[in-house]
């Protein structure tokens, strides 16, 4: 099983760890009900529950699925990469201590790493990383 096609926008983000413009996702300014998952994996990353307004320009959700994400340290130590932990696909950055919500923690996340499945709409299949080696 081959991981979904991706346009070339999301390839520079998935890919090449890109950054949309801040304001431009579709999921900035976006709340209903449901799941958000990897766009080139389909895994289950985070819930809309865990989603709130950072007025940062980009999704942001104060919690992950449990192991969904991995965290890798930026090249110049500064900032914390989140990527997705079956796909390997890069998601933003993940900030603590900035005290938005209880869990203190903010992922930032762009709108072309991720796509939204409505609350009671089945899940697509996840892509599992060892079906492409
Ligand atoms: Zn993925």
């Amino acid at each position: 099983m081959q991981y979904n096609q991706l346009t070339q926008q999301e390839k520079e983000v998935i890919e090449n760890n890109g950054t949309e413009r801040p304001f431009t996702g579709e999921y900035d300014n976006f709340y209903l009900p449901g799941t958000f998952i990897c766009r080139k994996c389909n895994a289950p990353l985070f819930s809309s529950k865990a989603k709130f307004d950072a007025h940062c320009g980009w999704p942001a959700f104060d919690a992950n699925f449990p192991n969904a994400v991995q965290r890798l340290t930026d090249a110049d130590g500064t900032r914390t990469e989140i990527r997705c932990a079956n796909c390997d696909g890069h998601l933003g950055h993940v900030f603590e201590g900035e005290e938005f919500t209880k869990t203190n923690t903010r992922h930032c996340v762009n709108s072309l790493s991720i796509k939204f499945i409505k609350e009671g709409e089945k899940l697509p299949t996840v892509i599992k990383k060892n079906q492409n080696d």
